[in-house]
């Protein structure tokens, strides 16, 4: 299998033999990744720590250092990924980072934006190659998933991922993670969503036990929903407002009347508690 010993790869491949999901939530400082690690290690599950690219250009090789520390450091399997890397620049930072010995376990290199799979593939697979002599698996997106997220470009034009032309995109791509275009939208759903479980369905049945599926776009979704995609095949579940909101407002709230350490305490829980509950229903709490 290529990559053994990946963190992230060993993560989802388990819960996709399993039938659970894995919480891969967005984290933007040090504080939410310790609530994360510690919503982890009280569920026993596995989990992954998100970053975006504007967080990772932020806090550069020493916060990145931290995390891989704090994750790997966890006594349950938790690994980093970096989301939705588009831009030259920041492919670049993680990269060389990597070549340095500051890896993340996965990079998701979305070039979602190219008007073919075609171009997607001649974007992303340089990209893929230079990652995984370092280790790193990567994530690559077939289709385009409309809205936007903290940081990223704004999406209007979504495309519907091919199931057909699944097995050609990731053998041209190198990549060993797919997260698929089914209706799901970054930031606020304006429908409610519908999404294409056919899609999922026919995904599963080309790549399970092969190449995991990442569902992103999940503000808002009801927890059956979920629940329901994970049952056709998702394993690695992006998870970004949901955490963020409540934790910076119990932090805003708590700063007003307390001191900066029980502010950060209290806000701290206020994200564990979230990721608790992702944990609990997407299966995987007890699984590590
Ligand atoms: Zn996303």
């Amino acid at each position: 299998m290529a990559l053994k010993g990946n963190r992230t790869l060993d993560i989802l491949r388990k819960a996709e033999d399993e039938g659970y999901g894995i919480l891969a939530q967005s984290c933007y400082d040090a504080h939410s990744v310790i609530g994360l690690v510690r919503a982890a290690e009280r569920c026993r599950s596995p989990a992954v720590v998100n970053l975006f690219p504007i967080t990772l250009a932020y806090g550069k090789g020493p916060f990145l250092q931290f995390c891989l520390n704090a994750a790997h450091q966890a006594s349950v399997p938790i690994a980093v990924n970096l989301d939705h890397a588009t831009d030259p620049e920041h492919l670049e930072l993680a990269l060389s980072l990597a070549e340095q010995g500051i890896a993340f376990d996965s990079i998701m290199v979305d070039a979602s934006h190219a008007d073919t799979d075609e171009e997607n593939i001649v974007l992303a697979r340089p990209y893929v190659q230079r990652a995984e002599k370092c280790g790193i698996a990567v994530e690559v997106e077939l289709g385009r998933l409309e809205g936007g997220e903290a940081g990223l470009r704004m999406i209007s034009d979504a495309k519907l991922t091919n199931p057909d032309k699944a097995e050609t995109f990731m053998k041209g791509t190198g990549a060993l993670v797919l997260a698929p275009s089914i209706g799901n939208l970054h930031g606020s759903y304006i429908n409610p969503p519908n999404f294409r479980q056919d899609i999922l369905k026919d995904l599963q049945s080309k790549f399970k036990g092969k190449i995991p599926l990442c569902l992103h776009g999940t503000d808002e979704l009801p927890d059956n929903l979920f629940v329901e995609c994970i049952k056709n095949g998702v394993s690695k579940i992006n998870v970004n407002s949901w955490g963020r909101d409540p934790y910076a407002k119990q932090l805003a709230i708590g700063l007003q009347t307390k001191s900066f350490p029980e502010a950060v305490e209290e806000a701290t829980e206020v994200f564990a508690s979230v990721c608790e509950r992702f944990m609990k229903l997407f299966g995987s709490a007890g699984k590590a």
